[in-house]
């Protein structure tokens, strides 16, 4: 049996991680298996959908280099892949159940809803959700309906007896009393729109689904869905629901937590490997050991048995360490193509590139590499090289544990034997071991020294190593801006 597994998102928002995260284990199982990986899109809700959403979710997979086998745009032979272009077959299929006693039409306002709704909330009544009114309809009280323009909707009967099961790989059995299914739950609204169950599960059926996997939060729906395709006489797929997605304090990750958007994260310089790479670790593991995994890999070793039952957490500083990761492994030429754009977008090069600004940034590259952990790094670190803005603020030389008096002697000492030291041609680390030397013999920290310098050099306590600093600057710079500090220095004490 060929395995056949879909990933089945509803365009109301933007790509987030956990989706992503579905929509890779949909993947990666499927190319494991030699099977089939197909993109369908759940539409069927005009009032949240948007243009937007839909486009945003081609750019995520296109953007993680996962391509589906059947879907929109590649097309197949179980199409149309969108819902919202299947609406004659979703119809048919509900006549079908009504046809087949399984389902009724229900003429009932929206104003008796609502006035049941409120009974039931006012007498406390155990029993919630539709009363059943239109199942035993006549044939006189259907036609009445009927010519005075009520337009129906299609209710699924569910049994007030017995109870429904289904097996969840990683869960086992889950079951459910029929009678605490919401009661004879609309398929068909009266505008011809499926519901999502009825969309979902004729869809599931006629694509030929072998395998759903899918969040957690859908299991409430388990039960109905198995009724449903008891009632249409159908055999259910295998169902493996995801574990949660979750932050470090254990709560379903939102916006609360951080970014969840693949957007944003792409945006502040997250690289695709990284993403795909991490995510993919959050609820599955191959040994419990191994972090690193390209996609290729994936592709190979993706089992469902590995996927974890309780809940994955997201760490947002793992995942910066795993980009820092994947950052260091490009090459310099890579690195210079991946931050043009953030340079650019903060006007510190031009739109075309000139063959001088070409130059700097290859000699940026290589140390940059080494501190980012997203591209969009480049900006605050390279800061000092395009504009030059001297920090007045005299607290912000001092290191931790110095004051100010012996700052000053630390930064005028050390940066004699570094500007000397630079000016002879000496070795950096040869002055690195001279300024050791020095706070030894001050009886300071090394950083005491260190930060005042790299503070003149580059307005930030972060900076790329003093070294690449000094060779990008140049010396004579280099040394404007020292003596620009001194100057500082002198002006009080
Ligand atoms: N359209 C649903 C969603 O957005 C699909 C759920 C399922 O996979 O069955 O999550
Ligand atoms: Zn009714």
């Amino acid at each position: 049996m060929e395995v056949r597994v879909r990933y089945a998102p509803s365009p109301t928002g933007l790509q987030h991680i956990g989706g992503v995260r579905t929509a890779l284990y949909n993947y990666f199982f499927a190319r494991s298996q030699g099977g089939k990986f197909i993109l369908r899109i759940e539409d069927t809700d005009r009032e949240r959908y948007s243009d937007e959403s839909l486009q945003d979710l081609y750019d995520t997979l296109e953007w993680l280099g996962i391509k589906w086998d059947e879907g929109p745009v590649v097309g197949g032979p179980c199409g149309p892949y969108i819902q919202s272009e299947r609406l004659e077959l979703y119809q048919k299929y509900a006549r079908q159940l009504v046809e087949d006693g399984k389902a009724y039409y229900c003429y009932c306002t929206p104003e008796r809803l609502e006035r049941l709704r409120e009974e039931q909330a006012a007498s406390k009544s155990r029993y919630q959700g539709y009363d059943r009114h239109c199942e035993h309809l006549s044939e006189e009280e259907r036609r009445a309906a009927e010519e005075a323009g009520i337009k129906p909707v299609i209710r699924l009967k569910v049994p007030t007896e017995g109870s429904t099961t289904f097996h969840d790989v990683l869960m086992g059995d889950i079951t459910r009393k029929n009678r605490d299914v919401s009661p004879d739950p609309v398929l068909l609204k009266s505008d011809g729109y499926p519901t999502y169950h009825l969309a979902n599960v004729i869809d599931d059926h006629l694509m030929g689904i072998t395998h759903i996997m899918r969040a957690q939060e859908w299991i409430p729906s388990g039960p109905l869905h198995i009724l449903l395709y008891q009632a249409f006489g159908w055999e259910p797929p295998v169902y493996c629901h995801l574990p949660m997605v979750c932050g470090k304090d254990g709560q379903k990750l939102s916006k609360r937590h951080g970014d969840t958007a693949v957007r944003d994260f792409r945006a502040k310089g997250y690289l695709p490997e990284a993403i795909l790479n991490y995510v993919t670790l959050v609820g599955w593991s191959l040994d419990g050991n191994r972090e690193f995994f390209t996609r290729q890999e994936l592709e190979k070793c993706f089992v469902l048995e590995n996927i974890h039952v309780s809940s994955g957490t997201f760490d947002y500083k793992k995942l910066d360490w795993f980009n820092g990761q994947y950052i260091r492994m490009k090459s310099d030429d890579e690195i210079v193509e991946l931050i043009t754009p953030y340079l650019q977008k903060a006007g510190y090069i031009s739109q075309v590139v000139t063959p001088e600004e070409r130059r700097t940034l290859a000699l940026l590259a290589p140390p940059l590499k080494e501190r980012m952990k997203v591209l969009s790094d480049a900006v605050p670190l390279s800061a000092f090289l395009f504009h030059d803005e001297p920090c007045t603020d005299k607290a912000q030389y001092i290191a931790k544990g110095m004051d100010e008096k012996t700052t000053r002697e630390a930064f005028l000492r050390g940066s004699e034997i570094l500007i000397e030291g630079e000016k002879a041609g000496k070795d950096f680390s040869a002055l690195e071991e001279e300024i050791r030397a020095l706070a030894d013999q001050m009886g300071i920290k090394v950083n005491g020294i260190f930060q005042p310098i790299r503070v003149a050099i580059t307005n930030s306590t972060v900076s790329l190593p003093l070294h690449d600093s000094i060779a990008l600057l140049g010396l004579e710079e280099t040394v404007r801006r020292i003596d620009r500090a001194k100057a500082l220095f002198d002006q009080e004490v």
